[in-house]
């Protein structure tokens, strides 16, 4: 006797896979009529709490198990009044195509094979959107923080022959990077990640809008150069993830042009306006920088999880991770042909057919579509901040430059101390009555509501609900007290 792992009988197998897609179908084209959250029960709490499974369980019977104790408690990014972090969410096709990429099980990594040359459109199409050279480079990645990590590892190799491999003391001197009180935790720990130190990242002041103090960095650069330390790179950030704010990136990429820096962009939402006509002139200097990073998730609605970095030096990226090794040598005919494999461009070497659903969304809608989806977001936002200002208890706390608005409950006779609990009470709330599920950040001290919409199935209406409810809340809460 043999084994496989393949069902014993591919006729019922086949006829639960029908089921599966007709349950999810249905469960994404009904999401507007269920709460935007559930909490977990305890019964299904201690249901995910069993013991390695030893023997076969039927596949019917794994599958109810979903429905029951997975399905009902997503973080829920589908649902139109999503709004929390920056979180995109997801479509239908995208999720046939995973099932595809997945079917094929393609290890994306090296080989002469579809799916190489698949994430090669992929990265080409990338280049397009942001205006990168065709003679750059990039690579697909599992979201922005991989990216801003992988072009972290890129910006130092290159910047001395020997770092890649005698490391960091190949240098004599410590290495800093630039970049604006503002920018994503993720990028901070891709400078830990690559042993520079986030002592060693300068944090640079912004203005009221939350945009970098160039001139600030100017001179830190400079005081930082006379104290014998080697300033190596800026990170500039087109859309920071509190507000939404886009650095001045021509005036970045001056100054990493004169002090001779790598400049790097964090634009894993914020660039993507880039792709409408209007938004153009906010974003120059995109196509200034030495790499770029960007989500496919967030704000090209992409199911989960696919993200990307673009590096100008194809040769530099190349020279980072490439590593030449006998069981990984293209050869000139057959499977071991094919493109440069990609694990010269990345840390890992098996890799998803992540490409799949960006090559078939990007085909599927075509690149005007995703610009008048962003645009409707745009003007969503606008909305919610006019629905804010002229709402005598409500009070936006940022400028709102993009897709994020920040704002609090405020009826103008409490301390900011009392504020912030309420505040936070009511956004709790908010996500247990299952009206809406924006976040939260704290700006100047003051706890504010954080919407941003990443979201395609967002109406109008949805924010006009969410207005109203923040302040049906807030007065019930001192009804209650
Ligand atoms: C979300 C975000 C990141 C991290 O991206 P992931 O895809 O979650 O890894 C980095 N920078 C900014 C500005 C972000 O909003």
């Amino acid at each position: 006797m043999e084994y496989s792992l393949d069902p014993p009988d591919w006729e019922a197998l086949r006829l639960l896979g029908h089921r599966m897609v007709d349950d999810m179908m249905e469960y994404l084209r009904t999401a507007r009529g269920r709460k935007a959250w559930e909490k977990m029960p305890d019964d299904v709490l201690s249901d995910l709490q069993q013991s390695l499974p030893q023997g076969p369980q039927k596949a019917t019977a794994v599958y109810e198990d979903f429905l029951h104790n997975v399905l009902p408690y997503n973080t829920n990014n589908i649902h139109p009044r999503f709004w929390g972090w920056v979180q995109g969410g997801g479509t239908p096709f995208g999720m046939l195509s995973d099932m595809l990429a997945s079917g094929m099980n393609a290890n994306v990594s090296i080989g002469d094979h579809s799916a190489m040359y698949i994430e090669k459109q992929v990265l080409d199409w990338s280049k397009e959107i942001f205006g990168f050279p065709p003679s750059s480079s990039g690579i697909l990645t599992s979201g922005a923080s991989m990216a801003n990590i992988t072009s972290m590892v890129v910006a130092r190799n290159h910047f001395h022959a020997s770092i890649k491999q005698k490391g960091l003391r190949a240098v004599e001197g410590q290495l800093t990077v630039y970049g604006s009180s503002e920018t994503h935790s993720c990028a901070i720990k891709g400078i830990e990640v690559v042993g520079i130190g986030s002592d060693n990242f300068r944090k640079v002041p912004v203005d009221e809008n939350y945009k970098v103090r160039t001139k600030v960095m100017r001179t830190m650069i400079e005081e930082d150069r006379q104290k014998g330390l080697i300033p190596f790179c800026i990170i500039g950030n087109a859309g920071t993830v509190n507000t939404g704010a886009i650095d001045d990136l021509e005036e970045l990429a001056a100054i990493a042009k004169a002090e001779g820096l790598w400049f790097h962009i964090d634009g894993a939402f914020g660039a993507i306006p880039y792709i409408l006509p209007e938004c153009k002139k906010q974003l120059k200097g995109l196509e200034l920088a030495d790499s770029l990073s960007f989500d496919y998730h967030k704000w090209f609605y992409m199911n989960y999880e696919v993200g990307c970095v673009l590096i100008k030096d194809a040769a530099a990226h190349r020279a980072a991770f490439s590593i030449p090794v006998n069981y990984l040598m293209t050869h000139e005919r057959g499977l071991s042909a094919g493109p440069d494999p990609l694990s010269n461009y990345g840390m890992e070497l098996s890799r998803g057919f992540k490409a799949l659903k960006v090559w078939m969304l990007l085909k599927e809608h075509g690149i005007k579509k995703y610009a008048q989806m962003v645009r409707q977001n745009l003007h969503q936002a606008q909305y919610l901040a006019n629905l804010v200002k002229e709402h005598k208890e409500l009070e936006l706390l940022a400028d709102v430059p993009m897709n994020i608005v920040c704002y609090r409950w405020n009826p103008g006779r409490m301390s900011n101390e009392a504020l912030n609990a309420c505040n936070k009470e009511i956004l709790m709330r908010l996500h247990e009555e299952g009206i809406a599920l924006p976040s939260y950040t704290v700006l100047k001290d003051k706890y504010a509501i954080r919407v941003a919409i990443t979201n395609h199935r967002s109406r109008l209406e949805d924010f006009a609900e969410l207005a109203k409810a923040t302040v049906r809340i807030a007065n019930e809460m001192f009804v209650t007290q």
